[in-house]
């Protein structure tokens, strides 16, 4: 399916690894962002088992989407949104679901992801999560799924969350 996938994972090799914070990371205006916590010393590689793109026996997999992310698959694809898009109920900024078919998402083929260069924010992250943090900042997490890329590689470097971080404050500053 997809090489990388962000939402949670590392609970099971976070609890070893310590967090590092960054700040200053700089976006287009040249503004500086808020400080980034991060599993340091986590290796991670996904393994394209696609086991994140739909539910599994032990957990059903909510696959959200910001209005944005709606738009840019709708364009990217030229597939309709309520196609794809399920209105959630409040007014949380995911308020869209992605439809699943036989509990899959309704882009995964095989293991393939068929939206892969526009694929929503938690797709990307996943297995991490991005949360705000204590200090004001933000920090990614792993999630508490399994995933079998987790121990997996090389370590995630600060630039693989930095690079994470920006794309979505980028998403996040055209809502
Ligand atoms: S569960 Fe992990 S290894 Fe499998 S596709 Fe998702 S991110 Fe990659
Ligand atoms: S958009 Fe669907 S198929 Fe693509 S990575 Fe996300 S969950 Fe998987």
């Amino acid at each position: 399916m997809k090489g990388d996938k962000g939402e949670a994972g590392g609970r099971n090799g976070a609890g070893s690894v310590s967090r590092r914070r960054v700040s200053g990371a700089r976006r287009g205006g040249g503004k500086a962002s808020a400080a980034l916590t991060y599993p340091v010393g986590l290796r991670f590689e996904c393994q394209r088992c696609s086991r994140c793109c739909g539910d599994t026996k032990t957990r059903e997999r909510r696959i959200v989407l910001l209005e944005a992310e709606v738009g840019l698959i709708a364009a990217t694809n030229r597939v309709p949104s309520a196609t794809f898009a399920l209105p959630n109920a409040g007014t949380q900024a995911y308020t869209f679901s992605m439809r699943k078919v036989d509990g899959r998402c309704i882009f995964l083929n095989g293991t393939e992801c068929t939206v892969y260069e526009a694929r929503p924010l938690v797709c990307r992250f996943y297995p991490f999560e991005l949360r705000c943090s204590e200090n004001g900042g933000y920090e990614f997490i792993g999630t508490e799924d399994d995933c079998p890329g987790i121990g997996r590689g090389k370590p995630l470097g600060e630039g693989f969350f930095k690079e994470l971080f920006a794309y979505a404050e980028d998403l996040f500053s055209r809502l």
